[in-house]
């Protein structure tokens, strides 16, 4: 009988899409840097030089901020759709009807700074400012800033979690920002730790691009810190199924064995995802790694956004094509978060038609038959 010798680690693993990218365009890194996220964010994209050797854009005097990691940077490069997310373009200063800067009106229902307590049993909790890879559509531009290093917050938090302390009805906590995986491992412990300590709390989330942006964040201290916190949800934000890299299964995988419940949020964005195929091969591809699909957004009247927008039809055509198509764990509930501050607002195909005289509900299904079921 042999003795079997346990092996040493495994390198994390660098798909050859990353790994061809990187000996192109960050030569001088090795494959240890490439894996460290925090090399990831000091060597992000955020200058129109390097945005120029690499993909061939040109600042055309907006100079709007940009970021990228370089990882998600080569996952840009091999993918059509998804340049069209993070490169700047002239149609933002563009600015069309119903759009403006805070269109949710999160301003509004804010008690203390950092929360937005719009719902009664639970509270967003907007942590952080910085984002390592900045969304051209993104609802919260307004406060994103391209600064690594934030004035310390702790503060600030400090007030926000007392008045979770305090208000007992709170049963729910979104942390998001900005995306607080990028905090460093000490202030994301003292924060989870700081929640899970609040009694009435029954669960917490966080919202965040990360697993999709650095994948090599999801690493086994960060691992360490979030398994503690119990139960805890993860809202992920994808945008297309070419993000479903090896690097990407991997941390996905890591996180779901681990005990995290994973979601995930999707924006409809013109040209990019509003196919319902598209769509499909994403929600098939999150299933495959643990990610039940949860919201597609109608885009938000951000302003400067109308390029990425698509019609409501467009989105219920989605939903259309799935339901009855394909299983129910693919199909995310299609909402547009209500501008002024109104939250989520569901919206689906007409299956439900009304009632007839003797009070017969009737019914479409998802081959356009129709049947009836009396409601007592
Ligand atoms: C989206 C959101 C939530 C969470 O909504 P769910 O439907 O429970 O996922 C909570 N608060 C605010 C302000 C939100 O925008």
């Amino acid at each position: 009988m042999s003795i079997k010798v346990e092996e040493p680690p495994a390198e994390p693993p660098l798909g050859k899409q990353s790994l061809e990218f990187k000996n192109k365009f960050f030569k001088e890194a090795s494959i240890q840097d490439w894996n460290n996220w925090k090399w990831q964010i000091h060597n992000s994209i955020t200058d129109y030089k390097r945005l120029e050797e690499i993909f061939g854009i040109k600042e055309s005097g907006h100079n709007l901020p940009l970021r990228i990691t370089p990882y998600y940077a080569s996952v840009v490069y091999n993918s059509k759709k998804l340049g069209k997310t993070v490169f700047p373009s002239m149609n933002e200063l563009v600015h069309s009807k119903g759009e403006s800067l805070d269109p949710l009106h999160e301003e509004h229902d804010s008690p203390v700074k950092c929360l937005v307590h719009r719902y009664p049993d639970r509270v967003l909790f907007l942590v952080t400012n910085f984002c390592s890879t900045n969304c051209r559509y993104c609802t919260r531009s307004r406060i994103i800033n391209n600064k690594e290093e934030e004035k310390n917050q702790l503060n600030e938090w400090n007030l926000a979690i007392d008045y979770i302390e305090q208000h007992k009805e709170i049963r729910d906590v979104i942390i998001s920002g900005g995306d607080p995986l990028t905090l460093p491992d000490s202030l994301l412990s003292y924060l989870l730790t700081s929640l899970s300590e609040i009694k009435h709390l029954d669960m917490i989330r966080i919202g965040t691009k990360v697993p999709i942006v650095l994948p090599m964040r999801i690493n086994s201290d960060l691992i360490d810190i979030l398994k503690t916190v119990k139960p805890l949800y993860m809202s992920i934000h994808c945008t297309h199924s070419d993000e479903l890299t090896e690097e990407v299964k991997t941390a996905c995988n890591l996180l779901a064995d681990n005990g995290i419940v994973m979601g995930s949020q999707t924006v409809l964005l013109k040209e990019i995802n509003d196919e319902p195929e598209t769509m499909k091969s994403l929600f098939h591809g999150l299933l495959k790694i643990r990610i039940r699909p949860y919201y597609i957004y109608q885009c938000d009247p951000l302003l400067g956004s109308a390029h990425f927008k698509t019609s409501v039809e467009t989105g219920i055509n989605i939903i259309e094509n799935l339901r009855g198509h394909t299983s129910g764990y693919a199909i995310p509930h299609y909402v547009i978060d209500a501008p002024g501050g109104g939250g989520k607002i569901p919206l689906l195909p007409k299956y439900y038609q009304g009632q007839d005289e003797e009070g017969n509900i009737l019914l479409r299904n998802y081959e356009y038959k129709n049947y009836q079921y009396f409601n007592n």
